[in-house]
């Protein structure tokens, strides 16, 4: 059949964590914890199963866990959502952002995306015959140039895609980006789609502010959320979009075809242990630790690198050490060297080489110290 993504192959994180078990080496590519989560969570979704809890899910989630969701956000940002009218669950993030992209974008609908940028955006966005317009996010920093956002928006912009903490680079959004932002669509029919799975993982005192706590941006947000990253249960894969009723109308028409409902006794469990908001308000500090272990090793190798702000990703850049590509050295390092990362490059649609890795740190102490043993074996 012909092909309606030509140009796409198979998902870096399928490759380098295939790779990464190939050729027994730690991995660091693909982001997802190497720890197990918690028992307690375990036993809630057995006890659901057990009680018979094992039929679909009502299309847009449990009304327990849509609550329990709301009851979040405005304890966090003091910002109301209606559970039954204004909150989806869905099968991770990943089918948020799709939904979300296929409810607003219409064929030749151009869609900004900042770069780099995780890398399920621009096909959504092309498999509903949009156009993803790439802005590039400043280097070193990756900051948004906001004048160049600004000129890149036309007529046909539907969208704009943001992802704050950002994945791979841990750029956490200010309150100046979100007036920016506000101000630069204000009164146009611009819409955001706001990827915030890192959400609970922000450091050094920042604080995460979502979209949806800016009043203008609010009205006219998707906002995606997973508790993948926040529970360690990627392996489970459940999201949610929160989104005020008209749009919440159109997503849901699109989520009930793409899976109708998510997994019944998952939701009941999370619905029961996000009663306790210091499961999930804990995990800065966690994961501060970890990226400062991991940063404090990064010293003693030949890498150069800026803490990162958020997210459970760190970059590194080599571009004083070698004219090597990231992809190769990335495959290189895997092979030789026993340590599996990300090469930047994937994040542009170009494959800007800026010379840049990313590796997950969101693995156990011990492993991150043997990680970090090898990586000083590059020169
Ligand atoms: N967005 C970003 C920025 C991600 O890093 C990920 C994966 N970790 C997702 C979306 C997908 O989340 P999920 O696994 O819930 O589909
Ligand atoms: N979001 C994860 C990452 O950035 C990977 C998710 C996936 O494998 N699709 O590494």
């Amino acid at each position: 059949i012909g092909s309606k993504l030509p140009d796409i192959g198979t998902t870096i994180f399928t490759v380098m964590s295939k790779l990464a078990l190939d050729y027994n080496a730690i991995n660091l590519s693909q982001g997802f914890p190497g720890f197990d989560t918690y028992p307690y969570l375990k036993d809630l979704v057995e006890e659901f199963i057990n009680q018979g809890y094992n039929q679909y899910a009502p299309m847009s989630g449990v009304p327990e866990l849509k609550s329990r969701i709301a009851s979040k956000v405005l304890n966090l940002h003091d910002v109301e959502f209606d559970p039954e009218d204004e909150v989806t669950v869905v099968s991770g993030a990943t089918e948020a952002l799709y939904a979300a992209v296929t409810a607003t974008v219409r064929r030749g609908d151009e869609v900004i995306i900042l770069e780099p940028a995780y890398d399920s955006y621009a096909p959504a966005v092309r498999l509903n015959g949009g156009i993803p317009v790439f802005v590039p996010l400043n280097i070193p920093d990756f900051s948004v140039d906001w004048q160049k956002v600004k000129d890149a928006i036309t007529e046909k912009t539907r969208l704009i895609m943001v992802n704050t903490p950002h994945n791979p680079c841990g750029y956490v959004w200010t309150q100046e980006d979100l007036d920016q932002l506000a101000e630069i669509t204000r009164d146009k029919e611009i819409y955001f789609v706001s990827d915030e799975v890192y959400e609970h993982i922000v450091f050094d005192g920042r604080k995460h502010l979502p979209l949806l706590s800016h009043p203008e941006l609010r009205e006219k947000t998707f906002s995606c959320g997973s508790f993948g990253k926040t529970f360690h249960i990627t392996g489970w894969k459940i999201g949610y979009c929160l989104a005020p009723k008209p749009l919440s109308v159109e997503f849901r028409k699109i989520h009930q075809f793409l899976t109708f409902s998510t997994s019944t006794p998952m939701q009941y469990a999370l619905a029961e242990f996000l009663e306790d908001p210091s499961r999930y308000l804990f995990l800065d500090q966690f994961y501060q630790e970890k990226r400062d272990l991991f940063c404090n090793g990064l010293k003693q190798t030949a890498f150069r690198f800026t803490p990162t702000r958020g997210s459970f990703f760190q970059i590194v850049s080599y571009a004083h050490l070698s004219e090597e590509r990231d992809y190769d050295l990335a495959v290189r390092m895997t092979k030789e060297i026993g340590v599996a990362s990300i090469p930047v490059s994937v994040f542009y649609h170009d494959n800007k080489d800026h010379k840049l890795l990313r590796f997950c740190f969101a693995k156990g102490n011990d492993i991150l110290e043997e990680a970090l043993g090898k990586l000083q074996k590059l020169t």
